[in-house]
């Protein structure tokens, strides 16, 4: 019989009038003749009121007690939906997170899944019941409450429907489907038909709340299709898959964070090892870094930018403090008032000139762009706060992404769909394993690429426009961009990769600007070597980073610059050391390639 999960999210079960539709809908799935899940979230604000209950008598509450109070939201709404299943005359058993054995690690508020115990649900499905399983949470192994981050609950309904091999994956939620940006953000966003995984999964950890991030991990790496449906309506809805919407795009989608701050380490010596020094720190404190920016450095020193969240700004600023004595940096900066804006889509990695679209767009709402990077699929520029929305519109505008692309790929439904032959196989050999264990598919060095920096330049909008103007109508093809802010002399810089043999004809493209910008200096250089490690969820699993980075302090080589994405971290370091550095790398992540 075939096995359909169904999630419900907080605002899909808000009242008692939603929680009895989304029964129906439950049982209408039931009656077509299908074994059905039901995974639900807290009922609608829930878990915000909960939060907000901690911190009224506790200013820092033990995360052990967090996740026993946060999991009472889940337990609720499943008890709750069971019985609206019962009314309706139908069986339903509720199972809390622990009930079905979702085993965890032990990172309270942010546990990941290692194993989910499949019996108990088999046997109750096969006695003809409904069952309604508790979202975002487990239990550790000393049976401790887990949950698993905020929106957690999708990515328990993509789980159960890998372990347990169903047939569709249902996300019921208030929109219906995924859209080029959020619509209550941007009206004029459009809904998709399609959105592959990769794309997804940047865009989810980027900002577009409508998935947690970690859901689209599980779902790439067990092949599981995604279907995001409204809760009030039986439109078609988005079908999230492995291939993208359109082949002929460059950017599909855009999201942005306005919960993130900037910090800036400056004046950090030049020297292997340093930049482990400072991340490990954060790492230990379990805060996620993003935007990782580091400059190629000057007078042998580099500055370093990032952005944490913005509640965990005050316990990163502790660790940064105590990293800048350890390398003897000169000093940090900090802002707390930014935004990131992101554009991604498959199609950048193949077209030219699609950053510099995104820069011109800025320049010309005369928005002002504090740090810059890019990697494969997605670029991601930091801005004011107060600009958020203005600077959002116009990159959404400039791409075109209200428009209906003229490629679009055929919707097909799940039967008629080629999944992967071998990913019965990847799904046994996983689930053995620890589920959300990081997996690694490549690491690799190639050594065609020059960078290019450009030190001291004016802190002002439509200078990255112009640079990427000029470099663009040079018909140069940029990979790696990375500018950082507020650095070292008080500079900003701006540092790109480009093909070895486009080099000259670049710097003497970004030369012609210097009547009319003020540079300090060009430098370029073409004995470098870029270090990539490939795999799934990569920002979430911070350890890739900072793995790097101590490998390669150990093999005492210098990293130059670094860009991080989902899919990659791309670090650029001497030529003559790319040969030792991917030996190194090869080595520390030796029991996560697969
Ligand atoms: P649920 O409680 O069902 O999990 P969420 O609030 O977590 O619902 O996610 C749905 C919301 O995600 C939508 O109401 C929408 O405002 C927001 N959202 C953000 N980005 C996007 C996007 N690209 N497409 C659709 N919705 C988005
Ligand atoms: N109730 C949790 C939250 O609000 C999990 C979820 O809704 O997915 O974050
Ligand atoms: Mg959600």
């Amino acid at each position: 019989m075939p096995l359909i999960v169904q999630k419900f999210g907080g605002t899909s079960v808000a009242d008692p009038e939603k929680i009895l539709a989304a029964a129906r809908k439950a049982i209408r799935a039931h009656q077509e003749g299908n074994q059905v899940i039901v995974v639900v979230s807290a009922m609608g604000h829930n878990t915000d009121l909960l939060i907000d209950l901690a911190h009224q008598v506790s200013d820092d509450p033990p995360a052990r007690e967090m996740d026993m109070l946060l999991s009472t939201g889940e337990q609720v709404s499943v008890a709750l939906m069971a019985m609206a299943v019962h009314n309706l005359g139908y069986k339903a058993v509720s199972l809390t997170g622990a009930q079905i054995g979702i085993h965890t690690d032990s990172s309270y508020t942010k546990a990941r899944i290692r194993s989910i115990a499949t019996e108990r649900m088999s046997q109750l499905l096969n006695d003809g019941n409904i069952v309604i399983a508790a979202g975002f949470q487990g239990i550790d192994d000393q049976l401790n409450i887990t949950t698993l981050g905020r929106g957690g609950s999708d990515t328990t309904a993509v789980a159960l429907a890998a372990v347990m091999h169903a047939d569709a994956c249902e996300i019921h939620t208030d929109v219906d489907g995924v859209y080029t940006t959020d619509p209550r953000l941007l009206p004029e966003a459009r809904h998709m038909s399609l959105i592959s995984y990769d794309e997804m999964l940047e865009l989810a950890s980027l900002g577009a709340g409508v998935m947690h991030n970690r859901s689209i991990e599980f779902a790439k790496k067990f092949g599981v299709p995604i279907h995001v449906r409204s809760s009030f309506s039986d439109t078609l809805g988005t079908m999230i898959i492995s291939e993208p919407e359109s082949k002929s795009v460059p950017v599909c989608g855009a999201a942005m964070n306005k919960s993130e701050a900037r910090i800036t380490i400056q004046g950090v010596p030049d020297s292997p090892g340093n930049s482990y020094q400072i991340f490990k720190r954060i790492a230990d404190r379990k805060i996620t870094v993003d935007m990782i920016v580091q400059n190629v450095g000057q007078e042998n020193r580099a500055d370093i930018s990032f952005t944490v969240p913005q509640d965990e700004l005050a316990k990163a600023l502790a660790a940064v403090k105590e990293a800048k004595e350890v390398v003897g940096a000169t000093g940090i900066t900090s802002d707390d008032k930014v935004t990131k804006v992101s554009v991604v889509g498959l199609g950048m990695a193949h077209q030219t000139g699609v950053a510099q679209k995104m820069f011109r767009a800025l320049a010309n709402e005369s928005i002002n762009i504090q740090m810059i990077t890019t990697s494969e699929i997605k670029i991601s520029v930091l801005v004011e706060r107060g600009q958020s929305l203005p600077a959002l519109r116009a990159v959404h505008q400039s791409f075109e992404l209200h428009r209906k692309p003229d490629d679009l790929t055929e919707w097909k439904p799940r039967s008629q769909r080629q999944e992967n032959p071998n990913i019965q196989d990847v799904v046994e050999r996983l689930h053995m394993l620890d589920m959300e264990q990081l997996t690694l598919s490549d690491i690799s060095l190639t050594g065609d690429q020059a960078s290019v920096t450009l030190v001291g330049v004016p802190d002002q909008p439509g200078l990255a426009a112009e640079v990427f103007d000029v470099v663009a109508a040079a018909g140069v093809f940029v990979d790696m961009i990375v500018q950082s802010c507020d650095g070292f002399n008080g500079d900003t810089s701006i540092s790109f990769t480009v093909p070895k043999d486009q080099l000259a004809n670049c710097v003497k493209a970004v030369e012609s600007l210097k009547s009319r910008y003020s540079f300090r200096r060009i430098v370029s250089n073409d004995s470098i070597a870029k270090l990539s490690v490939s795999g799934i969820g990569l920002r979430s699993h911070t350890s890739v980073a900072i793995g790097m980075f101590d490998a390669l302090a150990q093999a005492n080589i210098n990293v130059q610059m670094i860009s991080t994405s989902e899919l990659r971290v791309n670090v650029v370091v001497a030529a003559k050391d790319g040969a030792k550095g991917l030996a190194a790398l090869q080595d520390k992540f030796k029991d996560n390639l697969r």
